[in-house]
C-alpha cells in the first residue's frame, strides 16, 4: 500500500494497493489477449474509439485537474492545461490512426510494399513530475498503432492514472487493453521491463534509472524509448530585448517549482548586460506567485515531498548566499523558494539537475563561449536563445547539442512537434508526426511477379 500525501498540505489524499510482480504476469497475458483484437480492427474504428475516449478524458478535465493538484501539488491553471493535453494527444494520435501508410518501392521483377505492424504490449514508466502528459505520451501513439499499453505510474502520483483506466473502459476501450499497475520502480517497474511479453519500454524519469532500463533491455533487443534529465540552458545575448528575456525567465525555472525536464535553470548572461538583467531578474522572481495551488491566481506550489525538498536543499550552500530569493509559505507543505544563485560553471548546481526552483546564472563573453558554457554538460534536452540576430539565433541553435530549442521563447513542448534528447538526455523521440511509428516495426514485403 502506498499512502498518496497533498504536497501542499501533508494531508493522506488516499492509499493505494501496489501491484506486485504476479499481478505483471497476469496483465501482460490479459493485454495480449485484448492487443490481439485491438490490432485487427479497421484502423477507422480503432480511431473511432479512440476519440471517443478523448470525448470521455474532456468531460472530466476538471475532475483529472483536481486529483494532480492534490496528488502533484500543481497549481490548477497548471493542472487543467495537463488534463486537457491527455485529451488533445488521445485526439491527435487518432488522427494518426489512418495515416499510417506503408510504402510502395519501385523494384524489378516484382512488388515491394512496407507495412507498419504494431509492436504487441507496450510498458509505459512514468515519472512524478507531470504525471498525467507524460503518461499519454506513450499511452496515445502506442495505442492508435495498434498496441496495448501497461502503465505504471511513479510512486507518489498514480491516481490520474488509475482513473484515466477507468475512463478508457466507460469510454468502451476493450477490457485489458489499457492496465495500471501502481507500484515501486524496483518491483513492478522491474518486473515490466524483464518481462518477455513486453515488447517495447517507454520511459520517462532519471538518467541514473534509464540506464539501467537501457542495459536490461539490451539482454534481449527489447525496444527502448528514454526520455531522461536535463540541464538546460537560457542563453541571453547583449542585443536581447532583455526587458523580455527577464521578464520571461522566472517561469523557464519556476513553472511546476523547477521539477521539469525543460527547466531553463542554467542562465547564461552575455557580461556586458550581466548587471542590467540581475537587476531586471530580481522583481521578476520576487514577483512569481507562490501559495495555495488551489488558487487560480498561483503560478508555483510545493516540491513533490519532504524527501525531493532536503535534495533540493543540498545544492543551495549555507555559505553561498543567493543572489535573489523568493518568498514561500511557512508551516505545513514542502514548501521551498525560488532561489538564483550566482557562480561559475563548474559548481553542483550548474552541473546536475536540480529538479527544484534554483538556477545558477553564468556569465560569458561571446558567442563561442555561450555555445561551450551550454554544451558542457552530459545533458542535451532543451534551451532557449534570447538574441534579436538572426544569424545568430540560427548559428547557435545549430551549435548548441539539445533536442529541442527556442529562439525568443521558452516552449518545448507541443505535442504535434518531435520532443527528446541528445546526449544522456534520452534515446528516441516522443510527440509530433512520427510518433505512431515509433510504436510499430516496418515489414518490408516483395511479391515476385
Ligand atoms: P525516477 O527515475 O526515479 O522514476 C521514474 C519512474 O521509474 C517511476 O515510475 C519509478 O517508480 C520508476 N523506476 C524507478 N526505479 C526503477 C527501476 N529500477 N526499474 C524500473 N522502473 C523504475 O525519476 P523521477 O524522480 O520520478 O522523475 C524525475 C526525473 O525524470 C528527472 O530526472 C527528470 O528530468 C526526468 N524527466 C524527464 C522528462 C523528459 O521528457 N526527458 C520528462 C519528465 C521528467
Amino acid at each position: 500500500m502506498h499512502e498518496i500525501i497533498n504536497p501542499a498540505t501533508e494531508e493522506v489524499v488516499a492509499t493505494v494497493p501496489t501491484a506486485t510482480p504476479e499481478d505483471v504476469d497476469a496483465a501482460v497475458v490479459r493485454a495480449a489477449r485484448a492487443q490481439a483484437g485491438w490490432a485487427a480492427l479497421a484502423p477507422g474504428d480503432r480511431a473511432r474509439q479512440l476519440r471517443r475516449f478523448a470525448a470521455v478524458v474532456d468531460s472530466h478535465l476538471e475532475e483529472l485537474a483536481l486529483l494532480e493538484v492534490r496528488e502533484a501539488g500543481h497549481p490548477v491553471g497548471n493542472a487543467r492545461w495537463e488534463a486537457g493535453n491527455v485529451r488533445d494527444l488521445l485526439d491527435y494520435a487518432a488522427g494518426g490512426v489512418e495515416r499510417l501508410t506503408g510504402s510502395q518501392i519501385p523494384v524489378a521483377g516484382g512488388l515491394n510494399v512496407t507495412f507498419h505492424e504494431p509492436l504487441g504490449v507496450i510498458a509505459v514508466i512514468a515519472p512524478w513530475n507531470f504525471p498525467m502528459p507524460i503518461a499519454a505520451w506513450g499511452l496515445a501513439p502506442a495505442l492508435a498503432a495498434g498496441n496495448a499499453v501497461l502503465l505504471k505510474p511513479a510512486e507518489t502520483t498514480p491516481l490520474t492514472a488509475l482513473r484515466l483506466a477507468e475512463l478508457a473502459l466507460a469510454a468502451g476501450l476493450p477490457e485489458g487493453l489499457f492496465q495500471v499497475l501502481p507500484g515501486d520502480g524496483p518491483v513492478v517497474g522491474d518486473a515490466l521491463v524483464e518481462h518477455p511479453g513486453i515488447a517495447k519500454v517507454v520511459f520517462t524519469g532519471s538518467t541514473a534509472v534509464g540506464k539501467q532500463i537501457m542495459a536490461k533491455c539490451a539482454a534481449n533487443v527489447k525496444r527502448v524509448t528514454l526520455e531522461l534529465g536535463g540541464k538546460n540552458p537560457n542563453i541571453v545575448f547583449a542585443d536581447a530585448d532583455l526587458e523580455q528575456a527577464a521578464a520571461s525567465a522566472p517561469g523557464s525555472f519556476l513553472d511546476n517549482t523547477g521539477q521539469d525536464c525543460c527547466a531553463r535553470s542554467r542562465i547564461l548572461v552575455q557580461r556586458s548586460v550581466y548587471d542590467r538583467f540581475m537587476e531586471l531578474l530580481e522583481p521578476a522572481v520576487k514577483g512569481f506567485v507562490v501559495g495555495d495551488p488551489t488558487d487560480p491566481a498561483t503560478q508555483m506550489g510545493p516540491l513533490v515531498s519532504a524527501a525531493h525538498r532536503e535534495r533540493v536543499r543540498s545544492f543551495v550552500p549555507e555559505s553561498a548566499p543567493a543572489a535573489i530569493r523568493g518568498d514561500a509559505p511557512t508551516g505545513k507543505g514542502f514548501w521551498y523558494p525560488a532561489t538564483v544563485l550566482e557562480g561559475s560553471p563548474d559548481d553542483r548546481a550548474a552541473v546536475e539537475e536540480v529538479f527544484g526552483p534554483v538556477a545558477v546564472v553564468l556569465p560569458f563573453e561571446d558567442e563561442a563561449d555561450a555555445v561551450r558554457i551550454a554544451n558542457a554538460t552530459p545533458y542535451g534536452l532543451s534551451g532557449s536563445i534570447w538574441t534579436r540576430d538572426v544569424g545568430r539565433a540560427v548559428r547557435v541553435s545549430r551549435g548548441v547539442a539539445a533536442g529541442n530549442l527556442s529562439v525568443n521563447s521558452h516552449s518545448s513542448v507541443r505535442y504535434w512537434t518531435p520532443f527528446g534528447g541528445f546526449k544522456q538526455s534520452g534515446l528516441g523521440r516522443e510527440l509530433g508526426p512520427d510518433a505512431l511509428a515509433a510504436f510499430t516495426e516496418t515489414k518490408n514485403v516483395f511479391l515476385s511477379t
